[in-house]
């Protein structure tokens, strides 16, 4: 999944306010944050099995859990942090294929290959996440327009990775 793990980090937003939204977009991406960090090391794996893997799933999980409740005392956030990367290899699994363990299987339904049904769930979860995250903002500051504004950006930003899909098939990722 590309865009729509954001609408993950915004709904979890909507969960718990006290955790900044920074801490929860670097938590909802953090499987390709680290592909990214291995790519520019030069020791990327196409499958991911070093992050897309339900170990390497596992253990971003704890690091995350760790690292946010040592930084802040706050274990339920430290949880939902935990939770959000969790997520990531669930929507990845709708995507896309993964490597479950070395050696096992890869699963997945491979959105990808259809990508107007990639947009359509990508959408989902993307509108999804921002009306529950207009819900954290006071009302009098008219947020359903930012909301809509910050989705509209949002899905025009899908729209544009799925038509690159159409056209090209299988997208560089490193
Ligand atoms: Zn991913």
């Amino acid at each position: 999944m590309y865009i729509g793990h954001i609408g993950v980090a915004l709904a979890a937003k909507r969960v718990r306010r006290s955790i900044g939204l920074l801490a929860l977009l670097v938590a909802t991406y953090i499987p390709d944050w680290v592909d990214a960090g291995l790519c520019l090391a030069g020791t990327y794996n196409r499958q991911g099995m070093l992050t897309h893997s339900i170990p390497a799933v596992l253990l971003l999980m704890l690091v995350g859990f760790a690292a946010y409740a040592a930084a802040t005392r706050d274990w339920a956030g430290a949880l939902i942090i935990a939770a959000v990367i969790l997520s990531h290899i669930f929507l990845d699994w709708i995507t896309g294929y993964k490597p479950t363990w070395p050696g096992g299987p890869m699963i997945g339904l491979g959105l990808y290959d259809h990508p107007i049904a990639d947009f359509v769930v990508e959408a989902i979860v993307i509108v999804g996440g921002a009306v529950l995250y207009g819900r954290t903002l006071p009302p009098r500051r008219r947020p359903w327009l930012d909301v809509s504004i910050m989705a509209g950006a949002l899905l025009a930003l899908q729209l544009t990775i799925d038509i690159a899909h159409l056209l090209m098939k299988s997208l560089p990722k490193c």
